[in-house]
């Protein structure tokens, strides 16, 4: 028996150091607790995804790097991967799902794309199926996939997870008719349909009773072939090892480097990848609406704001990065000094060591997303306190903020809220950090992603099973 697990993103790496390529597959946590889940129930695991790589350069190197698991990339031609990935996952179902329907840009060409990969791989998915495999599809790239997946193998046992939001009816409505059905009838293809949230559920659940006229009955969608249960399921963290980063060496070094740079000052700290639904320009706008209402904390404190380049071929990327650093360089033009920059501003990634120093030196992290399925980042600070100092400051709109239940949370849009949230936690005594801190992490350590992978594995088991013995 093997998880046939299937992403955009492949968890292997192909870099080129001089004359040597170096394959790695990935430490990312999805991938590191599915193989964790497999071992356990000695199952194999084979990972389907889109090559960003030449299917040249993988036949030559795939053996040379020690294989923790089945790699199969599935090659694309790059005007059907463009139209698929950059027009329809990207410009309409990530915009739409997000909450951004004027960003929206259909065209019939994108989805017919969208449809064609979606064939593409399940051919890749049936060829490798055997009985008894469980077949996971991950996010908003393959909803179609589910479907075509159980046309050719109807007693397949097949979950869907949806990594970002589902947004409710009115919204999806915007879609025309042919794209509605193919998307909704392909996630109903599944045996169990999971979201970060029950609210995601229960829009799914909306759009397919008011699209395709059938009722859910206790998140039970049926259908004649199959039922497909809805769950939540807010997916989560390697707990142990941001906590555990807090005492490595390195991490150790680099805190001091930046406390010690930062010493007289509170450190703010944000990381996100380049997004508009990631809320930036208003968190700045929030930072300086409180540092005019505030003018005593000017000098005594300093927002590290961390952007990590994506979808840089995008357009709506590109103009968002214009206005953000338009918005940064107003204003330490307008309140910096040759003293003091109130904005230190980075456009790159940083590396796992430098992530967690960053996290353990701020006294505050300020995540404003205007819409994000869970967010991450708000977890990882907070399992990466160890010492249970700092303050999460976290958006309403963000999943994270359903469980995170000792965040400040503020309304990405109110700046004027925000601004006092940042002077309320800037006072934010040790006492009542610690206590926020410890609370959030006693429920991250037990809800972390190992547990997360295998409730929703055994979900899809027990769901199949049940499903097979009516029939
Ligand atoms: N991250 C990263 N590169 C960096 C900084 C952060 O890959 O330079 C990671 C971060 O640790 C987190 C992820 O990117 O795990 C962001 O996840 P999140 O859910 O917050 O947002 P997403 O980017 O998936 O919308």
């Amino acid at each position: 028996m093997k998880i046939i697990t299937i992403s955009y993103r492949l968890p292997v790496s192909i870099k080129k150091a001089g004359r040597k390529v170096n394959v790695t597959q990935s430490a990312g946590g999805l991938a590191t607790a599915i193989l964790s889940y497999s071992e356990k129930s000695s199952s194999n695991l084979t990972w389907v995804g889109i090559a960003d790589f030449e299917k040249e350069t993988w036949e030559k190197y795939k053996d040379s790097y020690s294989k923790k698991f089945d790699i199969e990339p599935v090659y694309l031609d790059r005007q059907l991967n463009r139209k698929f990935y950059n027009v329809f996952s990207n410009s309409v179902l990530w915009s739409l799902f997000h909450y951004f329907p004027s960003f929206v840009e259909y065209d019939d060409e994108g989805f017919e794309a969208y449809k064609a990969a979606n064939e593409i791989v399940a051919e890749k998915v049936n060829a490798l199926y055997e009985p008894g495999d469980i077949i996971w599809i991950h996010d908003y790239h393959f909803l179609g996939l589910g479907k075509l997946v159980r046309e050719a193998n109807p007693d397949a046992r097949i979950g869907f997870f949806l990594h970002i939001p589902f947004p409710n009816f009115e919204l999806f409505r915007i879609l025309p008719n042919k794209a509605k059905r193919y998307l909704l009838e392909g996630i109903l293809g599944a045996n169990l349909a999971g979201f970060h949230t029950w609210d995601y559920a229960i829009h799914f659940a909306e759009c397919v009773e008011k699209t395709l006229g059938i009722p859910q009955r206790n998140f039970v969608i049926s259908q004649d072939t199959h039922h497909t249960k809805l769950g939540s399921f807010p997916i989560s963290i390697d707990f142990n090892k941001f906590y555990d980063a807090f005492d490595n060496e390195n991490v150790v070094m680099l805190r001091n480097e930046i406390t010690s740079l930062y010493e007289d000052k509170k450190i703010i700290f944000s990381v996100d990848r380049l997004d508009y639904t990631k809320g930036i320009n208003n968190r700045l706008a929030a930072f300086e609406k409180f540092l005019q209402r505030y003018p005593e904390w000017k000098e005594k404190v300093v927002f590290l704001l961390v952007i990590v380049p994506s979808r840089e071929e995008i357009s709506k990327y590109g103009e968002r990065k214009r206005m953000i650093e338009l918005t940064i360089s107003r204003i330490n033009g307008s309140m910096g000094n040759y003293k003091w920059t109130p904005v230190v501003y980075q456009y790159q990634s940083v590396d796992f060591e430098k992530l967690i120093a960053l996290y353990t030196s701020a006294d505050i992290a300020l995540i404003s997303p205007v819409r994000d399925g869970m967010n991450l980042v708000a977890k990882e600070y907070v399992a990466s306190r160890k010492d249970l100092k700092g303050t999460l400051i976290l958006s309403i709109l963000a999943g994270a903020a359903k469980e995170m239940q000792d965040a400040i949370t503020i309304n990405p849009f109110d700046t004027e809220q925000i601004a006092e949230k940042i002077c309320y936690s800037l006072n934010m005594d040790e006492t009542e950090q610690a206590q926020r801190m410890e609370r959030m992490q006693r429920y991250l350590k037990k809800h972390d992603v190992f547990r997360w992978v295998a409730r929703f594995l055994t979900e899809t088991e027990e769901v199949h099973k049940a499903d097979i013995k009516t029939k």
